[in-house]
């Protein structure tokens, strides 16, 4: 069993404008990474169009709408202050759910035991039928109903070590017994959602917010104390890891301070709980991670130990 890494060119067309810092150059960072002779062995796939039955698990199919209909002919749309979007977005976005509804596939049907989507847009911060900071569609959401209502998964866990507080995950799930959200961000900063008192109405979220200037040793207490029993004690049937890597100490847009080594570990201790109750099943989707060199090491390290599994 093996290790699957799902991406596609037409998420390089989303494009929000010179200078963002969510920007193409970041797939291209990761897909220099993966040339490395480490990777010959990691199985390799096309990120297909998501079915838009399968987003419409979790967003109303009125925004899906309103979010094709919004795409410009050229030039870029403005969503919000800071989330654009330009003429291959809406493909782009499809391609990104439908990468982690792919990789939900592949591995409820143990054609491999794990799979990394390396696609953009990101996802977390998409709530019900809002987008914002980067964010259209909750690709990770979509990937959890997707394999509850396609492989009968029972309970699902999504764990998000990103530096923001995947505010859209825990809106879309907060009433939701059977996925649990659970998450390390630093706090207070964007998007302010994820305060240890957000527990969902079934107990099912978990926040553990590190303070800015946090280094891996806290990110691993927290993680040892706070998240990963709780995941092991859910039992679940699949683990989604909403794998932002912004929270790594050269990243522009956060104050925490991981390392390569603290996402490969926090990698080792969710498949050693997914070994324990679900085979072994992990989807990772990206999120985010703008310091180019760092988010390439970084996914490399997470893939890596992905592959040791
Ligand atoms: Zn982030």
């Amino acid at each position: 069993m093996t290790t699957l890494l799902i991406s596609h060119p037409a998420c390089l067309a989303h494009d929000m404008g010179e200078g963002h810092p969510e920007r193409p150059d970041r797939l291209r960072a990761i897909d220099r990474a993966f040339e490395s002779e480490t990777f010959q062995t990691l199985a390799r796939d096309s990120a297909p169009r998501a079915e838009i039955s399968a987003i419409a698990r979790v967003h109303p199919l009125d925004y899906i709408e309103a979010i094709r209909a919004a795409t410009p002919k050229q030039g870029l749309t403005a969503i919000d202050q800071d989330t654009s979007m330009s003429p291959g977005t809406f493909e782009a976005a499809l391609r990104s759910a439908g990468g982690a509804t792919f990789a939900v596939d592949e591995v409820m049907t143990r054609k491999v035991r794990s799979a990394f989507v390396a696609t953009r847009p990101p996802g977390h911060h998409a709530e019900l039928a809002t987008p914002m900071g980067f964010c259209f569609f909750n690709n990770a959401a979509v990937a959890a109903r997707h394999g509850r209502a396609i492989y009968g998964a029972e309970r699902v866990a999504i764990v998000d070590f990103d530096v923001h507080h995947g505010n859209g995950t825990q809106h879309i799930f907060w009433d939701d017994p059977k996925v649990m959200y659970a998450s390390t961000h630093e706090m207070p900063h964007y998007p302010g959602t994820g305060s240890v008192s957000e527990r969902g109405e079934h107990d099912q979220i978990v926040n553990a917010p590190l303070r800015a200037g946090d280094a891996g040793d806290t990110f691993r207490e927290a993680m040892e104390v706070a998240i990963l029993p709780r995941v092991d004690d859910f039992a679940p049937d699949l683990i989604i890891i909403s794998a932002g890597f912004d929270a790594h100490r050269r990243d522009p847009l956060g104050n925490l301070n991981l390392v390569e080594a603290d996402f490969a570990w926090a990698t080792r201790k969710l498949m050693e709980i997914a070994e324990r109750r679900c085979a072994g099943r992990i989807v990772s989707v990206l999120e985010g991670g703008y310091h180019l060199d760092s988010l390439a090491r970084s996914v490399a390290a997470h893939v890596t130990a992905l592959m040791e599994g």
